[in-house]
């Protein structure tokens, strides 16, 4: 026998898109529970970047200052490296306000915040070790879903189900909404080298011949993402970890001296690069936000930015509509038309950078000259507002409304 639990919305998934969303409601006066299925925020690396957008989002709740109070580092410009060269790229400094840097900050910080300040609300549930397994469905209309907690079988039934249940969501098949992959031409092995002060104090790329090294700089360590060719993962175990740390060495010479650190390959995470979008976000009862609607490549590190964006416009459009209990399925529908302008445009320049950069980056052999783009942002300072914008607040960002 399942127990049964009801709320207005129910949110699959406690990552950036559904705690957010699941905060925002709660805080609009929506009855909310959030299931997550790890026991905990703590996960390995996949992003740690919290954007000027999300930084203007916490300002907005009256939370910034509480918010910085946690260990970060701040970033307030990128660059790229082509061989010996560096070519400055974005300027955060140049945004309006005080939310003009990017903080690097471990995910699991950022969401055990968000709980924190949720958890606070008497309408705001948070189920820690609960597995959607499935939709439960009354005719063709979603009326909840099914789950398995610590304490057994569970059904929530909802006015609203969001599925913020990631780029392997369970329920955005289940729900038969199709998606259009837009595919990869690369793979991102992720993983973690000693720092030093010597060091430049910089996030930025390091571009040779054949590789692509991003170099965030995370303090005490740097957090290194190789990028290599889609499905190359394989071929760089049979190479050896010796000739990995050789390619590390060569492409980036200051981390010679402590490549030697990176003992095994399971010190090193692979991110399989997905692009992606559902064509319908929602079905009447259901709405997917975040990597569940899109994911998106790793070229500018966007992906929590915009999974943050789907959930304010979501709590937005939504929280008076549930709170009065006058949810229509255009109501659902219109967080789709919100956002699917910037995913879109988001996903067109990231597929655009993969194509004719990325590609031809893994493909060369020889020393080859920066892309005019790279020329131009470095000359011009005043260019190098445009990326700042379009990685810091991404395009139309969100402002808090509810
Ligand atoms: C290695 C790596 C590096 C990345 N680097 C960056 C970066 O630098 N910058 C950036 O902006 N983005 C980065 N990303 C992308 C970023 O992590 C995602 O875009 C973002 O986390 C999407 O948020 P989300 O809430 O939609 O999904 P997720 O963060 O994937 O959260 C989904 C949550 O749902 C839970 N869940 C899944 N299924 C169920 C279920 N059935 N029942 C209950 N809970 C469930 C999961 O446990 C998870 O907590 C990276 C991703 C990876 C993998």
């Amino acid at each position: 026998m399942s127990a049964t639990l009801t709320a207005q919305c129910c949110i699959v998934g406690g990552g950036p898109a559904g705690l957010m969303a699941g905060f925002l409601l709660a805080r609009a006066g929506v009855d909310v529970i959030v299931l997550e299925k790890h026991a905990d925020f703590l996960r390995d690396f996949r992003g740690d970047t919290i954007h000027p957008s999300t930084l203007r989002l916490m300002e907005e709740l009256g939370l910034l200052d509480e918010f910085l109070q946690l260990p970060h580092h701040k970033t307030y410009a990128l660059s790229a490296w082509i061989g010996e060269r560096q070519y400055r790229i974005a300027d955060f400094s140049s945004l309006p306000g005080r939310c003009n840097f990017i903080a690097f900050m471990p995910q699991w910080d950022f969401l055990d915040f968000v709980a924190e300040h949720a958890r606070a609300l008497p309408n705001f549930r948070l189920s820690m070790k609960t597995a959607a397994e499935d939709l439960i469905w009354d005719g063709d209309r979603i009326r909840g879903v099914s789950a398995t907690s610590p304490e057994g079988p569970l059904e929530i039934r909802a006015d609203l189900v969001i599925a913020a249940d990631g780029r392997g969501s369970r329920l955005r098949p289940a729900a038969h909404l199709d998606v259009d992959d837009f595919g990869a031409p690369m793979d991102v092995s992720w993983f973690k080298l000693p720092r030093k002060d010597s060091d430049p104090d910089e996030t930025f790329g390091r571009i040779v011949p054949g590789r692509m090294l991003i170099m965030i700089d995370r303090g005490s360590y740097w957090q290194c993402g190789c990028v290599i060719p889609k499905g190359g993962a394989e071929e760089l175990r049979h190479k050896g970890i010796e000739a990995f740390r050789d390619s590390i060495a060569a492409a980036t010479p200051f981390l010679a001296d402590r490549v030697e650190t990176l003992a095994d390959w399971t010190q090193i995470n692979l991110l399989t690069v997905q692009v992606n979008r559902a064509r319908t976000w929602s079905r009447p009862g259901l709405l997917c936000i975040g990597d569940a609607a899109h994911a998106m490549s790793p070229v500018g590190g966007v992906g929590i930015n915009l999974a943050i964006q789907d959930a304010v416009a979501a709590a937005n459009l939504l929280a008076a509509k549930l709170r009065g209990n006058a949810l229509s399925d255009a109501d659902v529908a219109a967080v789709q038309s919100r956002r699917e302008f910037p995913v879109r445009v988001t996903q067109r320049l990231q597929l655009a950078i993969q194509n004719r950069v990325v590609s031809s980056v893994l493909a060369a052999d020889k020393p080859f000259e920066a892309p005019l783009a790279l020329r131009l942002f470095d000359a011009i300072p005043l260019l190098r507002r445009l990326p700042a914008r379009l990685i810091g607040l991404g395009v139309r960002p969100e402002h808090l409304e509810t």
